[in-house]
């Protein structure tokens, strides 16, 4: 399983997943700006020596995010916690990672501790997802609470005035997350799992897909285009969640991911058998 874990977190800081690569190139044709173009030409080499090499795409390669969904039946329970942590900090030698835990009293270097999101499960398989998150993008994350009389046209105004002020700091062209709904913590949490759905498909509700598409097209109207420096491409999704909301809250996460959005995903069955993807 700790074999497992590592080959599912090289795959993920090494192999940028087709989706992704997909939507860059994509940004790349369509692109008349020359330095945007350029600067999408060098993240798409950035992309396919990470591939060919097997080396991480980026020198950040982030806080290892992992969201775990525990079927309550698995004879794997007790262990996943500790495998996880050694499975990454093995990665961190052998891959290597850059160490990216500090001590937030002292600064001192601790290696790489996996962050974990929990969720129990019928059945007896463990899912996990991981997400490596850069610190430049994690950096742009933000809470609005809004009223609920705001509504969406206020979630509209908070991601766009986010994106404004952000610039070229999360490392465009940026995949974002937004969570809507629940509590302030919640609407975070929503908005980083968001980022797990794959580029380029809409949400399942037709009146989210719709927001998601208008807010895009707004964003890309803004023109800090790929690593900030202008062009067409400032984001290459937009993903929205919700859920309820108390009658006087309307809290809207938001996450933004940078080009390097690295991601794997892997299924623990009961019987050991293991099956990653991307
Ligand atoms: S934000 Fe992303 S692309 Fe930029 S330095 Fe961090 S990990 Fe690398």
């Amino acid at each position: 399983m700790e074999r497992a874990i590592f080959e599912a977190i090289k795959l993920a800081v090494t192999k940028i997943p087709d989706d992704v690569v997909k939507s860059l190139r994509e940004a790349y044709e369509k692109e008349d700006n020359p330095v945007a173009k350029f600067n999408l030409e060098n993240i798409l080499k950035a992309v396919e020596i990470g591939k060919r090499e097997r080396i991480p795409v980026c020198q950040d390669t982030g806080t290892v995010t992992f969201f775990v969904e525990a079927g309550i039946k698995s004879p794997y329970l007790r262990e996943i916690e500790e495998v996880i942590t050694s499975a990454l900090e093995k990665a961190t030698k052998e891959i290597p990672l850059r160490p990216n835990t500090l001590d937030v009293l002292t600064n001192k270097n601790v290696g790489n501790l996996p962050i974990i999101h929990w969720e129990l499960a019928k059945g007896d398989k463990i899912r996990i997802a991981i997400l490596p998150k850069g610190g430049g993008s994690e950096n742009c994350s933000a809470l609005a609470m809004l009223t609920p009389a705001e509504s969406f046209e206020g979630v509209k105004r908070a991601v766009v005035d986010r994106v404004k002020e952000c610039g070229g700091k999360p490392c465009p062209p940026v995949i974002i997350g937004i969570g809507i709904g629940g509590s302030a913590d919640f609407a975070l949490k929503l908005a980083k799992k968001a980022l797990l759905r794959p580029v380029g498909e809409r949400h399942k509700d037709k009146r989210i897909a719709k927001f998601e598409g208008e807010l895009l097209e707004e964003i890309n109207s803004i023109g800090i285009g790929p690593m900030g420096m202008g062009g067409k491409t400032t984001a290459l999704d937009v993903k929205v969640e919700i859920t309820y909301r108390h009658p006087a809250s309307f809290p809207v996460g938001i996450v933004f991911q940078c080009w390097a959005h690295r991601k794997a995903f892997l299924e623990i069955s009961a019987n050991g058998e293991v099956r990653v993807w991307q």
